[in-house]
């Protein structure tokens, strides 16, 4: 027993709540201040006297370019859906022809797309710090994240002028 346990005084801990989408403090019955449960809350970061709730980054780069690569790395599976979704996406922007329907079809599928990439991106450090969070700190958690959205550039890069290639010179040169 430390002496702060003996003398009652209860250590601060700060967990990440999925209600919240955010690193909260827990409160005296290991709940969220904002009044979700403790079953919302996970992890539990030690915090010292007088420290701020640390603070996962709002936006993550990789997992809004290459989601179906970073996702599954992370554990979180759903972010192979968006392989399909680009494939879909591919087909009717190719399709899409010079017509008005076709055009608004395409910039509507194009805008859907890019909206679920960028919601999946502004939840993925919460739902991926989540899950490693009894091992990996915020701070180291934020350091990995930013390798990954430094390699995910060039990779993006690749696979979009990849998909262009195919799409503007193997496809056309096929009659498709
Ligand atoms: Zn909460």
């Amino acid at each position: 027993m430390t002496g702060e346990e003996a003398a009652g005084i209860r250590l601060r801990q700060a967990g990440y709540c999925v209600l919240c989408d955010r690193i909260v403090e827990r409160d005296s019955s290991d709940a969220c201040p904002a009044g979700h449960p403790a079953e919302a809350v996970t992890g539990r970061v030690p915090l010292g006297e007088g420290d701020p709730v640390p603070q996962l980054p709002r936006f993550n780069l990789a997992a809004f370019l290459i989601p179906p690569l970073w996702g599954p790395a992370h554990g979180l599976w759903a972010g192979a859906v968006f392989l399909p979704i680009w494939l879909f996406a591919d087909s009717i922007l190719r399709t899409a022809g010079d017509s008005v329907p076709g055009i608004i079809g395409a910039v509507v599928v194009l805008g859907v797309t890019l909206a679920m990439m960028w919601w999946f991106a502004r939840r993925a450090n919460g739902l991926a710090w989540r899950r490693v969070c009894d091992r990996v700190g915020v701070a180291e958690y934020v350091r990995r994240e930013r390798v990954w959205a430094f390699a995910s550039v060039p990779v993006a890069a690749l696979l979009f002028g990849m998909a262009l290639y195919f799409d503007l010179v193997v496809l056309p040169a096929r009659g498709l």
